[in-house]
């Protein structure tokens, strides 16, 4: 039962007796309720409207307006609408109890009043109104409750969405990123290799679709990346990337898998030639040079094309193919284009094998050098040797370096191969040198020795050319190498630095192939070079040739010019010599002399030095 103090419980009491009026007023007002009386219906109806009772007691029998009447207009004003009325009479008659309630009323009293009765059922009345209106309370609040946790709700769906919006546009991004390249916008390997997946499916369930690959690769960007720097070659790769896509239809897909290197898938072509068409077409774009940062530059394509067979089960085959068709348009003189065959492939694995053969080869010492007189052609006398490399292969026999130091160099084989020929020169020259120490001339000897750019490259090389002249006791002075035009090109200047310190050894130096790199005045004067060979190519050419003539005139003179010494390669001729003698070139080499002989050979020639030597080798003289 709901507690309530009466002095807040306002009672209106309706009949029109007076003594009924005055016993349950008194009643009421014992118990501490606030009591109000009103004698007839009309009274009641105003004194209810201007202070509303929590409770009415009303006389169903009334002269003017009767109880159900009075309750019926309690009950169509908003106001007392809510207000409970307990009916009060004299009649017990059922139907008018069952009228009671239908107008409205809560409960009934019958007449004459037992106080115990009436004070229980106002009791009841009010905890029960009581009860009412803290539910209608408990709704309302509860109501508010609701509405808040609505609108938290509300906003904590939002974040939430935003947030997932967030997710799923980061996730997207993710999603691109891992299938497109960062520097050019273009797709990347794995675009690449899941669009010609699908493509190798797609083609095998309709046998007439035709497709290709076109693998493209810069050439001599490295140049371009070294000399003009890193963010040059990145503006470079993306004007390129720029101007593929411009070569291309819709649905064909450009990618770049890394480097300079591009992959272009061609998706449903309808001949071998529209294939063709895009690999001049690219070629063509590429040959108008680039401006960047107002500088002008050149670069060209060396490209690979694979044509689409149901022979391919996957795109590492397709692409492995464009690959190898592309190094044979390198190998051809670049900036072309090459389509792939089977022979391609066999020759591949052909190379693929002698790279075995040679890691096999470095552990079992399958090399030995050869030396090549070099010999002062004022003077008619041996002034030194040029090691070249031999390698014994057990089944083939003696192969060529032309045919294993680029794959040395690809393979970074050459580190190994270079340390272990230049001690293996040293030591021999310093054995002649001991063997032969009563003819004072082999003292003067110089040993020449290839080095390939990458063992420059080595930040150890010179702590390594230490340890080999302290090992084999051989002078800095008896020995000079020789490097390629390229390895000047050096804008972090570290070369220059690993080449002064060589100089500082007394150890010569010698620029090979003369004339057929890169090499430009301002490179010559830079480093310290003490002497340039002329390419064999000139040489061979010079006397049927006006232009190799004058170009060997040049080199010479260029030599003089910056204080260092002329050396021809590959000297086959007598007219060849005449001619050199005349332009003043003061060493020679070549097969007129001598071809590169075994160690033994050497030494059968110095064993004749100098008595007797020029009988041996007429074409000193
Ligand atoms: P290179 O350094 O320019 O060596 C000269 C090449 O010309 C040698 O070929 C030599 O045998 C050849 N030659 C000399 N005189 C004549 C001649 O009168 N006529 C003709 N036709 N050829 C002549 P080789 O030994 O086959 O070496 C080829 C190239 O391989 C070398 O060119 C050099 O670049 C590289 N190479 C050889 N040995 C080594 C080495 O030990 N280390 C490195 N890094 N490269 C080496
Ligand atoms: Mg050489
Ligand atoms: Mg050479």
């Amino acid at each position: 039962m709901i507690s309530f103090s009466t002095q807040d419980i306002n009672i209106l009491i309706v009949d029109d007796m007076a003594d009924n009026l005055k016993v349950l007023a008194n009643t009421l007002s014992a118990q501490g309720y606030q009591v109000r009386c009103a004698k007839n219906g009309s009274t009641a109806l105003r004194g209810a409207s201007a202070i509303l009772p929590d409770l009415i007691l009303l006389d169903i029998k009334m002269p003017d307006l009767d109880g159900y009447e009075v309750c019926q207009r309690l009950k169509a004003n908003i106001l007392t609408c809510n207000i409970p009325v307990i009916f009060l009479s004299a009649l017990d008659d059922v139907l008018d109890k069952v009228r009671a309630f239908e107008v409205g009323g809560v409960d009934f009293i019958s007449k004459p009043i037992q106080v115990k009765e009436v004070l229980v059922r106002v009791k009841n009345q009010i905890a029960l109104q009581l009860a009412h209106a803290k539910i209608s309370q408990l709704n309302q609040e509860l109501e508010i409750r609701v509405q808040q946790r609505t609108i938290e709700l509300k906003t904590v769906n939002q974040s939430l969405l935003r947030e997932i919006n967030e997710r799923q546009r980061i996730q997207q991004k993710l999603v691109y990123d891992s299938l497109h390249d960062g520097l050019t916008g273009l797709g990347n390997r794995s675009l690449l290799m899941e669009r010609v997946e699908w493509t190798i499916k797609h083609a095998q369930r309709h046998p007439d679709y035709m497709y290709a690959l076109l693998f493209i690769d810069l050439d001599r960007f490295k140049v371009i990346n070294d000399s003009l720097g890193h963010s040059t070659g990145d503006r470079l790769l993306i004007a390129v990337a720029n101007s593929l896509q411009k070569c291309l239809r819709e649905n064909d897909l450009v990618a770049r898998l890394g480097g300079d290197e591009f992959v272009i898938l061609l998706d449903g072509i309808s001949s071998i030639e529209d294939a063709t068409m895009i690999g001049d077409r690219i070629q063509g774009k590429l040959r108008s040079p680039f401006e960047l940062k107002g500088q002008n530059i050149f670069t060209s394509a060396s490209i690979g094309i694979v044509f689409g067979s149901p022979d391919y089960t996957n795109a590492a085959e397709l692409l492995r193919d464009a690959d190898i068709a592309m190094y044979r348009a390198k190998a051809k003189g670049k900036s072309r284009y090459e389509i792939f065959d089977m022979a391609m492939y066999q020759e591949t694995l052909k190379l693929l094998e002698l790279e075995n053969h040679l890691r096999q080869a470095v552990k079992r010492n399958e090399f030995v050098l050869h030396y090549q007189p070099i010999i002062s052609l004022n003077h008619s006398k041996l002034v030194g040797f040029e090691a070249l490399i031999r390698w014994q292969h057990p089944t083939k026999g003696s192969i060529p370096p032309v045919e294993f130091i680029p794959l040395a160099e690809d393979t970074g084989l050459i580190l190994e191969i270079g340390e272990w020929l230049l001690k293996e020169a040293c030591q021999q020259l310093k054995q002649w040198q001991q063997k032969f120490a009563q003819i004072p001339q082999v003292a003067s000897l110089k040993m020449n020795v290839n080095i390939a750019s990458q063992q420059l490259q080595q930040p150890e090389f010179i702590q390594k050319l230490d340890r080999i002249l302290q090992e084999t006791g051989l002078n800095g002075n008896c020995l000079r190498l020789e490097i390629t035009e390229s390895v000047l090109i050096d804008p972090e200047g570290c070369i220059q630095n690993t080449l002064k310190q060589i100089r500082e050894r007394n150890i010569k130096l010698s620029i090979d192939d003369f004339g057929t790199g890169y090499s430009s005045l301002s490179y010559l004067r830079r480093f310290p070079i003490d002497n340039l060979k002329i390419d064999r190519s000139f040489i061979e050419q010079m006397n049927y040739d006006l232009e190799n003539l004058e170009i060997v005139r040049v080199i010479i003179t260029l030599a003089k010019t910056l204080g260092m010494d002329a050396i021809s390669e590959g000297v086959e001729t007598p007219q060849q010599l005449q001619q050199l003698k005349a332009l003043g070139c003061e060493f020679g080499q070549g097969f007129l002399f001598s071809k590169p002989l075994p160690s033994i050979g050497v030494e059968s020639m110095l064993a004749h030095y100098p008595k007797s030597f020029n009988e041996n080798y007429p074409n000193f003289n």
